[in-house]
């Protein structure tokens, strides 16, 4: 129950249009992602700083900054998993785009099916989130196996969705996580509601949890959960 292994928002950064469109259609239809394409950098680094991003597929050559150049003002304000895309076999650009902080390559030509597969071992190794049986944090113990919560040692009653939620809180302490990905990791891809659904089930797990501060609303981004 930990997630989606793909899914949210993956930011391609790609000028050439085949490429492009068949990297988008593919990680769209078979793999569930939501794919912002780019065509610039200065175009994706905004896009980075204006909304959040699960991960980045990002080519070298680009009108403007290169991708190497892309890599580095990234990495200046953000751990976003990155994956470059590299003219075949070119050693020096792999090396140098490793050094700058990419956490993967893909060397060109590539099938969309052996980026996906890259992807995913990435989110993997990045993300490695927790498969802890048993979360906690403040006053809140949350047990995955028999899906009980206590609080100060008290049970509490929660729906299988605020329970879900609640686990994707605790498996994230203190990160902000915007609606969409909340959506995404709670509801999966599919679910037709908007986000106004994460808000309703957010202020039922603060009103059943009694910590109204326990679960942060973090203006214009979305809520993260308060360790203690
Ligand atoms: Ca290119």
């Amino acid at each position: 129950m930990t997630g989606n292994a793909t899914g949210g928002v993956l930011l391609l950064v790609e000028d050439d249009d085949s490429i492009g469109r068949l990297v988008k259609q593919y990680l769209e239809q078979k793999d569930g992602w939501r794919v912002v394409w780019l065509r610039s950098g200065e175009e994706a680094i905004a896009e980075l700083r204006r909304h959040p991003v699960r991960l980045v597929v990002l080519d070298i050559g680009l009108p403007g900054i290169d991708g190497f150049e892309v890599c580095r003002r990234m990495r200046a304000h953000s751990k976003v998993p990155i994956v470059m895309l590299t003219a075949r076999d070119e050693e020096p650009d792999r090396v140098a785009g490793l050094e700058l902080g990419a956490d993967d390559y893909v060397a060109k030509p590539f099938s969309p099916r052996e980026l996906a597969a890259r992807i995913k071992a990435i989110l993997r190794r990045v993300e490695h989130r927790s498969e802890d049986e048993v979360l906690s944090a403040r006053a809140v113990v949350l047990r995955r196996d028999s899906r009980e919560v206590t609080v100060d040692g008290k049970p509490v009653e929660l729906t299988g969705k605020e329970f879900d939620l609640l686990a994707c809180f605790l498996e994230h302490p203190g990160i902000v996580l915007s609606r969409e990905r909340l959506l995404d990791l709670v509801w999966g891809m599919t679910y037709p509601g908007g986000t106004r659904t994460v808000d309703v089930h957010v202020a039922q797990l603060r009103r059943k949890l009694g910590d109204p501060d326990g679960i942060r609303t973090v203006r214009g981004a979305g809520y993260k959960l308060v360790p203690s």
